[in-house]
């Protein structure tokens, strides 16, 4: 079954205070669609992408999108949503070095407008299930949250199950992790007070760079079913979705952290689920252009892409967010963070 190609964002954070106090200068320029950045050594120097949305947090130009949490939830994370009330699998990602602001797209902050998509996700979706006044219909809403690192499976929302989860394949639903705790929400209140306790057991460790850096993968998953009984018949047909939410660790390389041993391995094996979620997507982007047998995806070769293999190939829809710092010190992170992006489309 071939795949949709994935939707692609691009968005670019304020500078940080670090940045502010070495005077850096923004390397990026965004108008409509197209994002250029600039070789801080050779400002003549530029190269251009083009993306399905580009988001700026800066006040000029102003023609281009500045981008609040609301407008970035409503592009993608509602599209998403929807089309897991059309029974698709989904699955939304943020990837980008430390500090360019993943998380804050992904969970944002617990302030007033500064939730990120997936709070602002499970509150829609619970909002979409209340107004929905067809009375055959059924809704049930189950979560999970795990992080992934250096190739092992932890259940955040269940931390006394310290250990590293097994992951196995079911001959119908496909890759699965065994004993990580699935619970049913009825209210997005139960799903916030799972998410608090979830982000409180995230590992997280300093780095030169950041020193909140994570070098996770942070996975929330949400079951979607839904149910329709046909009174005349008696008959009860059921849609299930699973809607991925993913917040990569850093891409940095593990040189420019100053890495040493664990850590280097730590930054090996992290890149090794980036570098293979960077093939399988775009492997799936040129079997969509070519239109033609899908050739071999390699999801496989690492725990994130097997158990995701359901949510980006197949019966499912993709969006990827790049997070980008504004700052010419990043130029070589920001660069290969754009060309990461530009093969998923
Ligand atoms: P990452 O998850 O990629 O390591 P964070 O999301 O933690 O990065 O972002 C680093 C810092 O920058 C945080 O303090 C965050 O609140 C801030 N930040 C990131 N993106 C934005 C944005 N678009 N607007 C305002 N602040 C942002």
């Amino acid at each position: 079954m071939a795949s949709a190609s994935v939707k692609v964002a691009v968005r670019v954070r304020p500078f940080n205070s670090r940045e502010m106090g070495k005077e850096s200068k923004c390397i990026i320029q965004m108008s409509g669609n197209t994002t250029r950045i600039i070789n801080p050594k050779q400002p003549k120097e530029s190269k251009s992408f083009n993306f399905d949305y580009s988001y700026w947090s800066h006040t000029t130009p102003e023609d281009v999108n500045f981008a609040c949490q609301k407008q970035v939830y409503k592009d993608i994370g509602e599209e998403m949503l929807l089309h897991a009330f059309e029974g698709y699998n989904v699955c939304i990602f943020a990837y980008g070095q430390t500090g360019a602001g993943k998380s804050y797209t992904m969970m944002g902050k617990q302030e007033k407008d500064q939730e990120g998509i997936i709070p602002l996700l499970c509150e829609d979706l619970f909002t979409k299930i209340t107004d929905n006044n067809d009375n055959s219909m059924s809704y049930s809403v189950e979560v999970s949250y795990m992080e992934i690192y250096c190739e092992r499976v932890r259940d955040l929302l269940n931390p006394k199950n310290k250990g590293n989860l097994r992951v196995r394949e079911h001959p119908l639903m496909g890759p699965y992790v065994e004993d990580l705790s699935k619970l049913a929400v009825t209210s997005y209140n139960d799903i916030q007070d799972l998410m608090d306790s979830g982000n409180k057991a995230r590992t997280v460790a300093a780095t030169n760079m950041n020193e909140t850096s994570s070098r996770s993968h942070a996975v929330f998953n949400i079951i979607f079913t839904q149910k329709r009984h046909d009174s005349d018949t008696d008959n009860t047909s059921e849609k299930v979705s699973k809607i991925s939410l993913v917040d990569l660790a850093g891409s940095e390389r593990a040189d420019s952290t100053g890495a040493k041993g664990t850590r280097l391995k730590e930054g090996a094996n992290i890149n090794k689920s980036l570098t293979t979620l960077g093939k399988v997507i775009s492997a799936l982007a040129e079997n969509k252009k070519k239109k033609k047998v899908e050739s071999f995806i390699p999801y496989r070769d690492s725990v994130l892409t097997w158990l995701l293999r359901e949510n980006l190939g197949g019966n499912s829809r993709t969006a990827m967010v790049a997070a980008l710092s504004p700052a010419d010190i990043n130029y070589d992170e920001t660069l290969s963070t754009l060309r990461y992006a530009d093969r998923a489309k």
